[in-house]
């Protein structure tokens, strides 16, 4: 099963993917966690990625798309994937549908997760992530065990340097010119459902579960 999950920054596409991946025994492709680790191992990757991400910009589509491709070789992904945070313009969306189609693969569903902008913020104001792991956790609404630590790794929680308000901002209005279209794209060609990102996160999952399992 090859998954796309779209929705604006702070959706709960990580989160979700990760519940998903577990269920269904597949791994989360993340480009975000892909060049957040490229930026921490000060890889040439992270350091072109860097300056884009922190200012809230798209890295530029040849960079996201060369990852993809690689990635996409790997043999865990055999058996399927879930695409978390790609593609997020028209171009990448092609270049992913050229690529499957050479291998004669197909995306099966697109999870358009739907959240209103003034819950989006609250959420990634209030967004830790592990900085080892990159589990996401939220002050509110998902909060850890013990304050500032990883329940799965231990690790150190920090807030992400985009998820600062103003970058959040920026963010959110990128997702609108450059990625929202892709709503459409994907409605054109039948993949798209769309769930709603409000809601306990366990109600949500068992929406996306409801679309992958064909129940809804
Ligand atoms: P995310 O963790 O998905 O919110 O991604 C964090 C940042 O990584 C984004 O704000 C972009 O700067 C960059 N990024 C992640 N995925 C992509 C992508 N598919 N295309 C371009 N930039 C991306």
């Amino acid at each position: 099963m090859n998954l796309i999950l779209l929705g604006p920054p702070g959706a709960g596409k990580g989160t979700q993917a990760k519940l998903v991946a577990e269920q269904f025994g597949i791994p989360q492709i993340s480009t975000g966690d892909i060049l957040r680790q490229a930026v921490k191992d000060g890889t040439s990757l992270g350091q072109e990625a860097q300056a884009y991400m922190e200012r809230g910009d798209l890295v530029p589509d040849a960079v996201v798309i060369g990852i993809i491709e690689e990635r996409l070789t790997q043999p865990d992904c055999q058996a399927g994937y879930i695409l978390d945070g790609f593609p997020r313009t028209e171009v990448q969306a092609n270049a992913l549908a050229e690529t499957l189609g050479k291998r004669g693969g197909t995306i099966d569903h697109v999870v358009n997760i739907e959240v209103s902008d003034e819950e989006l913020i609250h959420r990634l104001t209030g967004r830790r992530t592990c900085k080892e792991c990159q589990e996401p956790y939220n002050v509110t609404f998902n909060p850890p065990q013990r304050e500032g630590v990883c329940d799965k790794c231990g690790g150190e929680l920090i807030q992400r340097k985009d998820d600062d308000e103003e970058t959040i901002r920026a963010r959110l209005g990128v997702y609108r010119e450059q990625t929202a279209p892709l709503v459409a794209y994907y409605e054109k060609q039948g993949l798209l459902r769309t769930v709603t990102g409000a809601g306990a996160i366990r109600e949500i999952f068992d929406a996306v579960c409801g679309v992958v399992e064909g129940r809804s």
